[in-house]
């Protein structure tokens, strides 16, 4: 305890204010700065003691958070009730208060005294407040020397309220965020979980149901032919499912590598237009594909995973386009990369939309109510089998009015480590 001689200039008295702020922008740790907090104030007002009270909500009672390291123990087993005690009283007005005479005050709860052994003889108490509401409150005991608690203390210890507040929100606010991400990494593991089971457990009995509808479609009598062409399609359709599952939870699972091998994108291209082209015209969709005469675009890469990559953008813009519209797919190399477009002229994404399509299960529509089948996992299988090879892909789109997907793949294993130095330190 400070003597009067002794007692902090004004200057000192700010630059204790000062390292109280300065703590409070460094760090996140809660209770080290709380400590810091009530022996300044202890300090600064001259006080025997200083505590600070939290409002706990489960018991609509005050509760000791930080108080003299050697009353520490005890004062964490006592509730303040709000009717009965000055910190009730400051907490619930939402204003400070001092008490120059707290032994015939009838408003001071005696129960910390007696169980503390300790003797209050005046209180100065404000309350913390975060947004206009009260949040706990700090109480600073026995000023020293028998003497009063003046204006000065008053505003100094709501400053040091203040600084305190602010921290308990924000290490609370942190609370709730990590648990937010706790439960979005736990939402994401099950996720994971289920993609990986569903592909397993399905693809058996799957290859039964299409491996013996197809046996049976022969022998069948033709009055029964359609509907084993419903089942074989249908049955075909959950296969394109379960792939889909796989190539997700081979890519989770660190399983998924690519094998390169030289091969010619422009042919590739080619290959999907002869692929869709049946799809387009049963629409009535005009489908077009651009390459370059005289440049194959070799590349050195995964062909199947660009295959797949290219076939979902080619697949969404014929689904999304309308009767009439058109769909292109373009091709053209680039230093380093070759670079792929596909164009529609279909529906269109709607700008806030825009930055999701390539999160898993995304769908611009609500699934149930939407027009079109899928599962939201089309462009997120695009986006990993590009991303794979250390490459690059975007979307560009107008509700109404269409969309453009566009990617970039390194042209061999050497452009593309540098890709992956230039992408991850971007
Ligand atoms: P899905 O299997 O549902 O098509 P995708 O991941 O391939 O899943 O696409 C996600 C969503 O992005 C689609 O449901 C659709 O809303 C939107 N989308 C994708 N491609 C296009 C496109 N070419 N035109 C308009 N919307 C598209």
């Amino acid at each position: 305890m400070p003597n009067r001689p002794n007692a902090l200039t004004r200057n000192q008295q700010l630059e204790r204010l000062l390292e109280i702020s300065r703590t409070l922008s460094s760090t996140l740790e809660l209770a080290p700065l709380l400590q810091a907090v009530v022996d300044t104030a202890c300090e600064l007002t001259e006080s025997e003691a200083a505590s600070i009270l939290l409002y706990d909500s489960n018991s609509g009672q005050l509760r000791f958070e930080v108080g003299p390291g050697y009353q520490l123990e005890g004062l964490s087993k006592i509730s303040v009730p709000l009717e009965s005690s000055i910190a009730g009283w400051v907490f619930t007005h939402g204003r400070p208060l001092i008490v120059a005479d707290a032994a015939n005050d009838p408003r001071i709860y005696r129960a910390v005294d007696r169980a503390l052994n300790f003797d209050t003889r005046s209180i100065l108490a404000v309350p913390m407040m975060v947004k206009r509401e009260a949040i706990g409150v700090i109480e600073a005991v026995n000023k020293s020397e028998q003497d009063h608690y003046t204006e000065d203390d008053r505003a100094i210890l709501e400053t040091l309220a203040a600084h305190a507040a602010v921290a308990i929100e924000n290490a609370r606010l942190l609370e709730k965020l990590q648990e937010a991400n706790t439960e979005l990494r736990r939402l994401d593991t099950m996720k994971s979980d289920f993609i990986a089971i569903a592909s397993h457990e399905l693809r058996t009995p799957l290859g039964l149901i299409l491996g013996h509808a197809t046996f049976l479609k022969d022998l069948i009598s033709k009055d029964y032919a359609e509907q084993m062409e419903v089942i074989i399609r249908s049955a075909m359709r959950l296969k394109t499912i379960v792939e889909d599952f796989s190539t997700i939870s081979h890519k989770d699972e660190g399983m998924s590598r690519v094998r390169r091998s030289r091969f010619s994108l422009g042919k590739l291209v080619e290959d999907m237009n002869t692929r869709f082209r049946e799809a387009a015209v049963e629409k009535k969709i005009e489908f077009g594909f651009d390459v370059p005469d005289d440049d194959p675009l070799m590349i050195e890469g995964d062909r199947d995973k660009v295959d797949v990559a290219l076939a979902n953008l080619v697949r969404n813009a014929i689904t999304f386009t309308d009767s009439g519209g058109q769909v292109g797919i373009k091709a053209e190399g680039i230093p380093g990369y070759v670079r792929v477009f596909v164009v529609d002229t279909g529906i269109g994404i709607p700008t806030d939309s825009v930055g999701r399509v390539f999160d898993r299960f995304f769908q611009v529509e609500a699934h149930l109510t939407r027009r079109h089948g899928g599962m939201g996992l089309g462009l997120s299988i695009a986006k990993a089998m590009v991303e794979m090879h250390h490459g690059q892909i975007w979307c560009e789109s107008k509700e109404g009015t269409g969309s453009l997907f566009c990617f970039i793949i390194p042209v061999d294993e050497k452009q593309a480590t540098a890709a992956a130095r230039v992408f991850t330190t971007a």
